[in-house]
């Protein structure tokens, strides 16, 4: 029989990318998935700083940032009657406003980009075999079995119709939103599956005249039918600049699903382009539900799901494929870590924790984002009636000297203005605080918000959240507070005065059996606090210490050195670990 450490189910953004951090980490695996190449449609493509910052460690950054669309051109989001039509208003999306831009270069060494599916996973997979991943193509997960030491997968070859079995000490379920291992395996989940209808068109168009003067990926349209089903309104979305498409309409889940043909999907184009004579040509169609679901449990014995599989949601706010990379970057080091003999199978009761909150938020921000395109709707007087003509010309009627087209005026700003939460959420895209027993308190509150918590990120190096990123020096050049941790590894980060802990950082390695790195930032060392912002943001005196976790969330922190550093800290990485 087939044997391995890990077996991953799935090659979308949650499997490829569990792959690709098992085979950094030097872990056995098999990766086994349905089809014979990885996503064949563009579906996800906002890929946010929090997973460019992932990949960055993986040490991909460079190919993620040679295939995506740079976020310059990414943020001139369109509200318009079509591409041709009346502008009803822009927002400044991803990060591009001005007076955001500060907010996003200051909380990570990584840009934001636009990369389809399609690209993504290739460069996942791609560098997951590189370093040691073996990938099984049209090999399809049938059942599992498991007891005390391990599972036993059954799995089907869809070339020779042949069926065997894998065993495995572990699973992961990156089998997407309808996924048979998180329903084998029985996690419970909260919400609604198919709450709404909307279709995908993929089409090649060069579409360059109507959008280089306002470069976005999203030009949303507003036409009678585009508040029904769909996400929110119908939807030009970039895939390449600016030949390729994709466009998301919606339709009413109550009635039978429309039977999309190629003169219905170039019909469709040509309304929402709002030109008939654009040449099109259509690649592909398909139809799939809005869901507003998640997994309350993402484990069950040596069972772990990740991705679509356990949050499912509509594509708004482009949190799925970041949030199912982020929840393999989770897991992968603490199944490194628990299969090394290096920590308790307790650690891996975490990832439920860390993670299955995320999870929630996301499918309940993704839905509310939808609703929030109802005050624009309302605003333009689009919800009095069912009449085509009607909702045009009260549409129009915003143009008017008139005090109510002057209210309406104001309506429309307002309901522009909600739509940050969804096009420039970066606290919810950077803000994850963890709670688990691999963070080890230091009995401080946790840090109070003095901006909205959605849309803004507030840097702490309170146990639990996310490493802040800043510059520091070292050799002349410039690199990240994230460039110095990660890598797999556990990282204290200390001050000349507390350079004590340096020693009792290697005292703690030695006694767990662990890779502990130390850096002692500050003046004549091999990492300077350049613009001093590292002695603004680390929250604990210079002879203090903050220890990073593989996942560059702060596992631990002492405010000052203490009495006996090397106790405290193997003590804390001990708790952490699951040691006992
Ligand atoms: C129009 C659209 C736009 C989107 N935009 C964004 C965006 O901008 N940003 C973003 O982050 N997210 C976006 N998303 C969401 C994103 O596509 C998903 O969240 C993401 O693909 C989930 O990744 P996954 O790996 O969990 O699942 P999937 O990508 O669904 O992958 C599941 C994998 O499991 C395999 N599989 C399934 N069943 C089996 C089986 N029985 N045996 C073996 N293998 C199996 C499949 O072949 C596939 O490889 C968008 C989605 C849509 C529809």
């Amino acid at each position: 029989m087939l044997n391995t450490d890990v077996l991953v189910i799935g090659s979308g953004p949650a499997g490829a990318s569990a792959a690709l951090f098992l085979a950094t980490y030097g872990v056995d695996h098999i990766v086994i998935t349905k089809y014979r190449w990885t996503a064949n449609t563009p579906r996800a493509h906002i890929t946010n700083q929090r997973t460019v910052e992932i990949l960055r460690d993986m040490g991909i950054e460079d190919d993620i940032r040679a295939q995506g669309t740079p976020s310059a051109l990414m943020g001139d989001t369109v509200f318009c009657t079509s591409l041709v039509g009346d502008e009803i208003g822009r927002v400044r999306t991803w990060g591009t406003h001005p007076a955001r831009r500060a907010d996003y270069t200051l909380s990570s060494p990584s840009d934001n980009c636009d990369l389809p599916q399609t690209l993504l996973e290739p460069i996942l997979i791609g560098h997951a075999a590189e370093r040691g991943s073996r990938i099984r193509f049209d090999t399809e997960y049938l059942s599992l079995e498991q007891d005390d030491d391990g599972v036993t997968v059954l799995v089907r070859d869809r070339l020779s119709g042949h069926t065997y079995p894998i065993r495995a000490k572990y699973v992961i379920g990156a089998d997407g939103g309808r996924s048979q291992v998180a329903k084998d395996v029985d996690l419970p989940f909260e919400g609604q599956m198919d709450v709404a209808g909307s279709m995908n068109i993929v089409f090649h168009a060069d579409l360059t005249r109507f959008v280089e003067h306002r470069p976005s990926v999203l030009y949303w349209v507003l036409q009678p039918g585009s508040n029904i089903g769909g996400i929110g309104m119908g939807l030009v979305r970039m895939v390449r600049p600016w030949d390729e498409w994709l466009i998301v309409w919606g339709y009413d889940i109550a009635q039978a699903p429309p039977e999309i043909d190629d003169a219905m999907a170039t019909k469709i184009v040509h309304d929402l382009v709002g030109d008939d004579t654009v040449p099109v040509t259509i690649r592909s169609t398909s139809l799939w539900g809005n869901n507003k679901m998640y997994a309350t449990r993402y484990r069950a014995g040596r069972v772990f799901c990740s991705g679509d599989a356990v949050h499912r949601h509509p594509p708004s706010n482009g949190l799925g494929s970041n949030t199912s990379i982020q929840d393999s970057y989770n897991l992968a080091w603490k199944l490194a870590a628990v299969l090394s003999g290096q920590a308790g199978e307790e650690l891996l009761d975490s990832y439920d924790a860390e993670r299955a909150p995320v999870g929630k938020q996301i499918v309940l921000r993704a839905n509310k984002s939808i609703e929030e395109f109802g005050p624009i709707f309302e605003a333009l007087g689009f919800t009095d009636s069912d009449d085509p003509a009607a909702q045009l010309a009260s549409m129009r009627a915003r143009a008017e000297d008139t005090p109510e087209a002057a209210a309406q005026r104001i309506a429309l700003r307002e309901a522009l203005e909600l739509k940050d939460y969804e096009f420039n959420a970066h606290g919810v895209e950077l803000g994850q605080r963890y709670r688990s027993g691999a963070v080890v308190g230091d009995d401080t509150p946790e840090p109070e918000y003095d901006r909205d918590p959605e849309l803004y990120y507030h840097p702490t190096t309170w146990p639990g959240a996310r490493l802040p990123h800043c510059w520091l020096g070292h050799d002349g050049h410039k690199v990240s507070t994230h460039d110095i941790t990660g890598k797999g590894r556990f990282t204290v980060l200390t001050g000349i005065s507390g350079q004590a802990w340096a020693e009792a950082a290697a005292g703690a390695a030695r006694a767990l059996g662990i890779e502990v790195e130390t850096h002692v930032i500050g003046p004549g060392r091999e990492y300077t606090d350049v613009y001093d912002d590292w002695a603004r943001l680390r929250e604990v005196g210079e002879s203090g210490a903050v220890l990073v976790r593989p996942d560059a969330h702060v596992g631990w922190r002492a405010h000052e050195l203490l009495a006996d550093p090397e106790k405290e800290l193997t003590e804390a990485l001990a708790q952490l670990l699951s040691r006992s």
